[in-house]
């Protein structure tokens, strides 16, 4: 995730709704028209630990997103270069990964609290996609569902270049990443769907995820060529976004 704290957060449904040019009609339509996202009563699959340094995972996630969107690569290499991340912050305070926009030197703080499992790849492919749309972006304000567009669309492309890199690892991972998502994405989109019905409903920032979750699945799926880097750069809405899917 990101901090809203740092962006003019909405504070109620209508003002969310108005921010990124949607409505409840539109919402219900994202949901309903993602692809599968796998079936998520299958059992658990093993979170075990992986073996791997967490420096070159980052790493790795940046090669990622470079094979699937060759034209961030300048991007990519002063994330990786210059952004600060915490492999190891302090859990009590901090138990979840986000991504901030100034890690005083101008450029983004990552918190990425890595235990060695399996999942934390996940965790570092999306809080890289936050840094990188941060960088991207140039100063440009982006919506909450944006951001999360980007993340998730960075942890695809990382299952996606794992395939290709890390045989052994990815089957696991890829079972790991469906049983998670259909979980999450169960959860948050009851939450939204019980929102829009209440345009003075309190802001929420989890709304956000499961449109994210579901864009990002349907961008992937789609057949025309659609220019992502764009979109990291802020200078796609979503409403463009959409009209491209659904048309
Ligand atoms: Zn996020």
């Amino acid at each position: 995730m990101t901090s809203d704290m740092e962006h003019c957060a909405p504070a109620i449904l209508s003002d969310w709704l108005k921010y990124h040019d949607l409505t409840p009609d539109l919402c219900t339509q994202i949901l309903e028209n993602a692809p599968a996202p796998g079936n998520p009563t299958l059992p658990r699959p093993h979170n075990k630990p992986v073996n791997l340094n967490p420096v070159d995972v980052w790493n790795t996630c940046g090669e990622a997103v470079i094979a699937s969107m060759p034209e961030s690569a300048a991007k990519v290499h002063h994330v990786l270069e210059n952004a600060t991340v915490e492999f190891s912050p302090d859990t009590a305070r901090y138990p979840r990964a986000f991504t901030l926009h100034d890690n005083g030197r101008g450029l983004p703080y990552a918190s990425c609290p890595w235990t060695g499992r399996g999942s934390d790849i996940l965790m570092l492919a999306h809080e890289f996609g936050h840094a990188l749309q941060i960088v991207a972006c140039e100063g440009r304000d982006m919506p909450p569902v944006t951001r999360e567009i980007c993340a998730h669309l960075s942890e695809d492309w990382m299952l996606q270049h794992m395939q290709k890199q890390n045989r052994a690892l990815i089957e696991n991972l890829e079972k790991w990443a469906v049983y998670s998502a259909a979980k999450t994405l169960a959860r948050d989109r009851k939450t939204l769907l019980a929102a829009l019905d209440h345009p003075q409903a309190t802001y929420n920032y989890q709304w956000n995820y499961p449109l994210a979750r579901c864009l990002a699945w349907s961008l992937i799926k789609h057949q025309d060529p659609l220019d992502f880097w764009k979109l990291f750069r802020g200078k796609t809405n979503l409403s463009s976004l959409t009209s491209a899917l659904y048309s």
